[in-house]
């Protein structure tokens, strides 16, 4: 693996009483595998199940139960280290991480310690303007869901819901290679749209299906790393900036002070905005892991592997340079319209023969935001791909002017039809005759001699009448024989 491709002049410092300091990130991000069943049990996965109705004997811990590994979660692990451009561990082991928990019946979890099924990879992240930089990956390994301690819905008692226990997880460990909290949001953006394009996360962060692991520490830029304070389970985008920012100045203050950090497990509130201290760190010695005696090491087929390889899908990066190259796409645009493998396909359906600059700058200008205010997917758009290519047809036709075109893709939002349909139905179309617009622009300056007359004075005053002839059309005026026929009969050049 390379060297850190970090570009330190773009490093995010922090402004504290002493000078300024530098955050430094690495992210443990936990992945739910998208799978029909657990990692070692034929127990189902997934919502709808009333509490422990998805728990299997082997789930449950009873004894003498044996754990039975479950070829599609590895592959699905296989295929997202492929994606992280990530080395394969033909040869991998399962180990128990000891720990007492109440959702955790068997009293330890399974996991992978020493030799996880996936070692390093690499990841481009974009930043908000556009630069790129590399995360590098440390691991990828398996292991095993927790089930939910529920504390809320008796006054005595905690109740414990046993569904999601043994549910596969994909650990991805990230190397500190972030500087700042807007960096650590990207990367998890990044990392969620390649498992959604690989299919083996649906990255529901809302569900929990994917959460992060926040480590941060602070340091004088050059210095080598800080003590790091470990943030559990972050599940949005903003929740790992607001965590990120807090600790990381709750730290300085900390130093500044004469104090030194203690490594610890913090958790984040986010009513109040801040992290507090969960448990002083365990060390791995304290897990006193051990390989499981139920499990054989694992050992993969690299034909297999191959395979899969052949398989896999077109992911956002390539994507992207493909929408660039073959569009003439802004690097931006595309990236907009990569980041979900849906909003790719919608664009590429209606800019099929289409100007497809302007398709993309409806597509990400008008449909994307509208989508977001009702809080909508693109699967869900109430206007299909065919009719945004319908609408650019009328626009690259002259049938309508660019802003009728707004009040067209209005109608066609609130479900009225084709914009061919809307556009007949309320009389939109373009008045071109330049006829009819001598005729009209003829009145409107014999109307208003004192407006003409300041317009031979001062042409810029022309718009005055730009608009004047737009309220007479309803914004239907060609604007360009509009324009020409105002110049000329006011004598503007
Ligand atoms: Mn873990």
């Amino acid at each position: 693996m390379s060297e850190t491709k970090i570009d330190d002049t773009r490093n995010r410092l922090i402004e504290g009483a002493t000078g300024p300091w530098e955050i430094v990130l690495g992210l443990e991000v936990h992945a739910q595998v998208a799978s029909r069943s657990k990692l070692f049990s034929g127990a189902a996965v997934g919502f709808g199940g009333g509490p422990n109705e998805q728990v299997s004997l082997v789930d449950a811990a009873m004894p003498g139960m044996l754990p039975v590994i479950n070829r599609r979660c590895v592959e699905q692990a296989v295929i997202t280290g492929l994606g992280l451009k990530a080395k394969i561990n033909c040869w991998s082991r399962f180990d128990r991480k000891n720990y007492f928990y109440p959702d955790l019946p068997q009293g330890y979890q399974i996991s992978q310690y020493k030799d996880p099924i996936v070692g390093e990879g690499e990841i481009e992240v974009e930043r908000d303007d556009g630069s790129v930089f590399t995360v590098r990956i440390e691991r990828l390994h398996l292991e095993q869901d927790a089930g939910k301690s529920i504390h809320d819905l008796d006054p005595n008692f905690t109740m414990v819901d046993l569904n999601r226990a043994g549910t596969a997880l994909m650990e991805i460990v990230s190397y500190p290679d972030m500087r700042s909290a807007e960096e650590a949001a990207a990367y998890v953006k990044k990392l969620r749209s390649i498992l959604r394009y690989l299919g083996t996360c649906d990255g529901d962060m809302e569900k929990g299906n994917l959460r992060a692991d926040v480590n941060v520490s602070v340091r004088r830029p050059g210095d080598p790393l800080g003590t790091r304070c470990e943030i559990k389970n972050v599940n949005s985008y903003r929740y790992i900036q607001q965590a990120i920012e807090f600790e990381a100045r709750r730290q300085v203050a900390i130093i500044e002070d004469g104090g030194t950090i203690r490594q610890e497990t913090r958790l984040f509130d986010p009513g109040k905005g801040e992290t507090r201290s969960m448990r002083s760190k365990e060390e791995a010695h304290d897990y006193r892991y051990f390989p499981d005696p139920d499990l054989v090491p694992l050992e993969l087929d690299p034909a297999w592997i191959k395979e899969i390889e052949a398989g896999l899908p077109e992911l956002p990066d390539a994507k992207r340079a493909r929408l660039v190259k073959d569009y003439g796409l802004s690097a931006y645009d595309a990236g907009v319209l990569v980041i979900e493998q849906a909003r790719a396909d919608y664009f590429e359906r209606a800019a099929k023969g289409r100007d497809a600059k302007l398709v993309a700058n409806w597509v990400t200008n008008e449909l994307l935001a509208r989508l977001a205010k009702d809080g909508l997917d693109i699967e869900q758009s109430p206007i299909p791909s065919d009719d945004v290519a319908g609408l650019v047809e009328l626009l690259e036709e002259g049938v309508i002017s660019s802003k009728i075109a707004k009040q067209v893709f209005d109608h066609m939002w609130a479900g009225e039809g084709t914009p061919g349909a809307i556009v007949q139905a309320r009389g939109l179309t373009q008045v071109s005759d330049t006829g009819a617009l001598e005729a009209l622009i003829g009145e409107l300056i014999a109307a208003n001699p004192g407006q003409a007359a300041a317009v031979k004075a001062k042409p810029q005053a022309v718009g005055w009448f730009v608009g004047l002839v737009m309220n007479a059309t309803a914004g239907k005026a060609n604007p360009g024989a509009e324009n020409a026929i105002l110049r000329a009969r006011l004598g503007v050049e």
